[in-house]
């Protein structure tokens, strides 16, 4: 999970004084545009099979039903299993990336997830990305089997890309790690852990900002 852009635009459906739906064509079209057409929960290209995901359960923020800064797009899968009584970081706010640790351990064949810093919205989204990516209880169901073998071989492939270079320090083996570290590759936050780990994070750091520069430039610019 890493930090995703929000448009500053709401999309008209939800401004209507009674809105009708909370997903309209507008808010998916936004939502895919915002999130380069991921999953904001397991970061996996949803190819146009998405649902609009309350952030604050709506069950309990019934006020935040048709929020715009409250919906994003999520997989069906991650959708289904995200409990109504998590709260978890809001991912438009923070550097998700810089504040949950998200390391796959392959020996275990299972994710690490740790927070650097404490509180309940960190605790739950371990919790939630936990259950994801090593399955409720330890045990993943087929999906989730899915999910965690498509994440371990992206990861095995970036480790593979790094190991190039380190071998043989080319401008063309360079490329190839910046082109997976674009905002529209799937499982950014383990890569980004990945450069941390494999000391690699100073090279190159202006390509794992993803949304924080665009962030910055819009906070700029409304001073
Ligand atoms: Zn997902």
């Amino acid at each position: 999970m890493i930090r995703v852009r929000k448009s500053e635009d709401v999309p008209a459906s939800l401004l209507l004084a009674n809105p009708i739906a909370y997903d309209g064509q507008d808010v998916q079209a936004a939502l895919v545009i915002d999130q380069d057409e991921k999953c904001y929960l397991c970061e996996q290209q949803h190819r146009q099979n998405f649902q609009v995901e309350h952030l604050k359960p709506k069950t309990i923020y019934t006020r935040l039903k048709y929020t715009w800064t409250n919906l994003f797009s999520a997989c069906p899968y991650c959708n289904g299993r995200k409990p109504n009584d998590y709260e978890i970081l809001d991912p438009s706010q923070h550097n998700i990336e810089d504040i949950l640790v998200q390391k796959l351990d392959l020996v275990n064949k299972h994710i690490e997830i740790n927070t650097l810093t404490p509180g309940s919205q960190e605790e739950f989204t371990v919790k939630l990305l936990k259950k994801l990516f090593n399955g409720k209880n330890n045990i993943r169901d087929i999906k989730g089997q899915r999910l965690y073998d498509d994440l371990q071989r992206e990861v095995i492939f970036f480790l593979k890309l790094l190991n190039d270079y380190k071998n043989e320090n080319t401008p063309d083996n360079k490329q190839k790690i910046i082109d997976h570290l674009d905002i529209k590759k799937e499982y950014l936050a383990f890569k980004y852990w990945l450069l941390k780990e494999n000391h690699f994070y100073d090279e190159f750091e202006s390509n794992v900002v993803w949304n924080k520069v665009e962030r910055i430039l819009n906070e700029l610019k409304d001073k």
